[in-house]
C-alpha cells in the first residue's frame, strides 16, 4: 500500500517537542495565536456558558456562514432518524483551489449528552472566522479547508435537555406494546429533573444509587406511565446504540481468545441492535469522508480530559506497517494535550484509544483504517480536578434524593393501585417511592464550570493538530480508494 508522506512538522506556539521543517508556513517568529475576539457583532454574539439547545447552534452557524460567506459554505451532509440535520461548516479562503490545500475535520459530538464537545466546535469555528483578519488565521485559510461539524448526533443532543444520554434516537419499542417510545420520561414532580425510581419507607435514608439500603428496589424511571401499564418509564427515548461503535471498520470485533485480559473487546462495547454503518448518522459521516479528502480529523467528546489517537481496537505493533504513524501522532497528541493544559490550567493527557480503554468500529478508527487520516479524540471536560477522576463530581451539584408517600404519587397522576417495576413488585402498605436525581441529570439544561474556558484550550490543541499537517497537497489516498 503507497504510504502517506510524514507529515513535515511545524514549529507550534504551544508546542515545545516537535521539529521545526523547512516547509512550514508557521515560521517562528510568525504572528501570534490571536486571543478572544474583539468587536463581535450582535449577531455574532455567543455566551460560551450558556447550554444552546440544536436549533439555537443551527442560527448561529447559519449568522456565522451569512456573514462570512466569501470564506465559508453551509450544507447538510444528512438527516438523524428524527430529521435534524448534520451541518458541515466548511471553513477556508475560497480564492486559493482545493487541490493546493490540506483537509481538516473537527467534528463534534457523536454522543448526544456530550455538548461541551458540541461548544468547543463552534467555537473553533466562530473563533477562526472573528479572527479571520489576523495574519495567523489567514495563513491557515490559505492553507487549510477545515470541515467544522457541530454534531453527529443531533437527536441524542436534544434528547439531552430531557436526561443525559449517548444514544441517538433510532425508534424502538423497548415495552413491546408496538409503538414506538410510548412510555417516554417526564417530570412529573415538577422539580425540573428526571429521577429514578426506588420503593421504600420514608425512614430509610439512601445517600448511594450504588449501595442502596436493604429493601428498596428499583421502580423504574420518572415517568406518568403513558402506556399504562404500571411500569414507569419502560419505553423511552433511548434507541441502546451508541454510534461510535458502529462505524465500518472493525465492527463487532470481540476476541474470544483474549477475553478477560486487557485486549478484550466486547460485550458493552459494540451493539447487536444495530450492524455497521447502519445509522443514518453514521452513513453521513461516512458518505463525507469518502468525499472530502481530509489529512487530519479530531472527534470532540466529553467526560475525562485527554487527548487519544488510534488504535482503538488493539494495541501498538510496530511490526504492523498500518502503525507506522502511531509514533508521531503519538508525540502531536502529547502536544496537543499540552496546549489544553496550559490554556485551561488543567490536567489533559494523552494516550492511545486503546490503552484509555479498548473499543471497536470508533469513527477514529474508521477515520486512520480506512483513509490514513491522522484522527485524534479529544475529551473536553471532566468534573472535578481532571485527570482521571471519573466520577469526581466536586464541581457537581450534590445528588439528590426525596421520598413522596402513595398520596402524594397520587396526586402527581401515579395509578399507585396499578403500579409495578419490572419484576411485578408492588409497593407495600408503608412504602412511597424515593426519586433519586444524580448529579450529572442536574445538568441537563447548564453548562459544567469553566466551560468558557475550556472551549479556548479546546481551540488552542485543534490548532497544534492542524499545524503538524503539511500544508497543500498533503493528501494521498489509500491504494483501494484510487482509480
Ligand atoms: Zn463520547
Amino acid at each position: 500500500m503507497k504510504k502517506k508522506k510524514l507529515a513535515k512538522l511545524i514549529c507550534s506556539f504551544v508546542s515545545a517537542t516537535l521539529l521545526c521543517g523547512s516547509m512550514s508556513v508557521f515560521a517562528e517568529e510568525a504572528s501570534t495565536i490571536p486571543g478572544n475576539p474583539e468587536n463581535v457583532p450582535e449577531n455574532l454574539e455567543i455566551d460560551w456558558m450558556t447550554r444552546y439547545h440544536y436549533e439555537e447552534l443551527e442560527d448561529q452557524i447559519s449568522e456565522m456562514a451569512a456573514t462570512y460567506p466569501e470564506l465559508t459554505e453551509l450544507y447538510s451532509i444528512g438527516t438523524s432518524w428524527q430529521e435534524r440535520d448534520l451541518w458541515c461548516l466548511e471553513i477556508t479562503n475560497e480564492e486559493i483551489p482545493a487541490e493546493e490545500k490540506t483537509g481538516i475535520g473537527v467534528f463534534g459530538p457523536i454522543h448526544g449528552g456530550e455538548r461541551e464537545a458540541a461548544s468547543s466546535a463552534m467555537y473553533f469555528a466562530w473563533w477562526t472566522l472573528l479572527n479571520s483578519d489576523t495574519e495567523y488565521v489567514q495563513n491557515i485559510l490559505d492553507n487549510y479547508i477545515i470541515y467544522v461539524i457541530p454534531s453527529i448526533n443531533p437527536d441524542g443532543y436534544e434528547q439531552s435537555f430531557v436526561i443525559n444520554t449517548r444514544q441517538n434516537l433510532r425508534p424502538r419499542d423497548l415495552n413491546g406494546d408496538g409503538i414506538m417510545f410510548s412510555d417516554p420520561y417526564n417530570d412529573i414532580d415538577g422539580d425540573g429533573y428526571i429521577a429514578q425510581l426506588y420503593s421504600g419507607t420514608a425512614e430509610m435514608t439512601p445517600s448511594d444509587a450504588y449501595n442502596l439500603p436493604e429493601g428498596m428496589k428499583s421502580f423504574g424511571t420518572e415517568s406518568s406511565d403513558w402506556d399504562g401499564n404500571g411500569i414507569l418509564g419502560d419505553d423511552p427515548r433511548n434507541s441502546g446504540i451508541d454510534m461510535n461503535r458502529t462505524f465500518d471498520y472493525q465492527w463487532g470485533r470481540y476476541d474470544i481468545e483474549t477475553a478477560g485480559t486487557d485486549d478484550q473487546i466486547g460485550g458493552i462495547t459494540s451493539t447487536t441492535i444495530t450492524g455497521a454503518a447502519m445509522e443514518p448518522e453514521v452513513q453521513a459521516v461516512q458518505n463525507f469522508m469518502q468525499k472530502h479528502e481530509m489529512n487530519a480529523l479530531v472527534v470532540l467528546h466529553t467526560g475525562e480530559q485527554s487527548v487519544l489517537y488510534p488504535w482503538c481496537y488493539r494495541a501498538y505493533d510496530e511490526t504492523e506497517e498500518k502503525d507506522a504513524d502511531l509514533p508521531l501522532m503519538a508525540e502531536i497528541a502529547a502536544d496537543m494535550a499540552q496546549a489544553a493544559t496550559v490554556t485551561t490550567g488543567r490536567d489533559f493527557y494523552s494516550m492511545s484509544s486503546h490503552e484509555d480503554y479498548p473499543t471497536s468500529a470508533e469513527l477514529i478508527d474508521y477515520a486512520f483504517g480506512k483513509f490514513n487520516i491522522h484522527a485524534y479524540t479529544i475529551e473536553v471536560y471532566c468534573a472535578g480536578d481532571g485527570e482521571y477522576s471519573w466520577g469526581n463530581s466536586d464541581t457537581l451539584p450534590e445528588a439528590k434524593w426525596v421520598f413522596y408517600t402513595q398520596d402524594e404519587l397520587a396526586e402527581m397522576g401515579v395509578d399507585v393501585e396499578n403500579l409495578t417495576n419490572a419484576d411485578g413488585d408492588k409497593l407495600a402498605e408503608d412504602e412511597g417511592l424515593w426519586f433519586y436525581t444524580s448529579s450529572t441529570n442536574q445538568m441537563v439544561d447548564k453548562v459544567p464550570e469553566d466551560q468558557d474556558i475550556m472551549v479556548q484550550g479546546i481551540k488552542d490543541a485543534i490548532l497544534v493538530m492542524i499545524e503538524s499537517e503539511p500544508c497543500g497537497n498533503g493528501y494521498s489516498l489509500p491504494d483501494y480508494m484510487q482509480e
